[in-house]
């Protein structure tokens, strides 16, 4: 199952972040972070413990169903006194949830947690980027594994010099991405795709925040005339 992969910020920046702030409401999340064990209820309670041995008063703690939803808003209602009471919102969620939760409350909202990557759980308790989203997709022609993701070098038209028996010359612990991408292409019978050329990826900055419209949306919209 595809998730948010989260870490919880250094304790250090953390007491950095909460500086001056005596009152402290805490939000979790019941998705992702509950799965990665940083911001269900489980840790949600460790770090009230952790900030009341620290001198904060905590006004109480929610963990939202979904924190990224559009029902975030609605689920905060039910704390709203505990909210009211708080100088600060602890968001213990991936930044996605941190936004969502910020536009819902005229607060400071700081985030307890950096978010990562978007990740594969792979095992119990790993999880393993498998798409940086590079907006390119390359991998009908690498036997769907993604080499900008998987190669430690993001390399798309093979391999480096440095594979060695099949392992990542960066990190002997991994596999070659390469490799397995030859692997299953010979695998698949289709390795003539080794000697497709990738064309030059664009590494310009991009005008950010990205943005994606639905043409077909627009026509939708209550608003158009027909
Ligand atoms: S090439 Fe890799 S990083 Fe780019 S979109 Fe495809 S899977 Fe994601
Ligand atoms: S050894 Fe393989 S995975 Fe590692 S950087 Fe070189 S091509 Fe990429």
């Amino acid at each position: 199952m595809i998730r948010s992969i989260t870490q919880q910020k250094p304790q250090e920046e953390l007491d950095q972040l909460l500086n001056g702030l005596s009152r402290v409401f805490i939000v979790g999340c019941g998705t992702c972070v509950t799965l990665t064990c940083t911001g269900g209820r489980t840790e949600v309670d460790a770090m009230q413990r952790l900030l009341a041995a620290r001198g904060k008063l905590i006004t109480g703690s929610i963990v939202l169903p979904v924190a990224c939803d559009n029902m975030t808003g609605e689920a905060l209602q039910a704390s709203r006194l505990m909210i009211g009471q708080a100088e600060a919102i602890l968001v213990m969620t991936c930044a996605f949830g941190v936004q969502t939760v910020a536009r819902q409350i005229k607060k400071i909202v700081i985030p307890a947690l950096d978010t990562l990557f978007i990740g594969k759980e792979t095992g119990p308790g790993q999880y393993d980027e498998v798409c940086t989203q590079c907006g390119s997709c390359i991998i009908g022609e690498t036997g769907g594994i993604c080499p900008v993701t998987s190669c430690h070098k993001g390399l798309v038209n093979g391999p480096c010099g440095g594979t060695n028996n099949g392992k990542c010359e960066i990190d002997q612990g991994k596999d070659c991405a390469w490799t397995m991408i030859y692997n299953r292409l010979k695998e698949l019978n289709k390795l003539d795709a080794m000697r497709r050329l990738q064309r030059p990826r664009n590494h310009q900055g991009e005008p950010m925040p990205g943005k994606f419209r639905i043409k077909e949306a627009a026509s939708l919209s209550p608003s158009a005339t027909v």
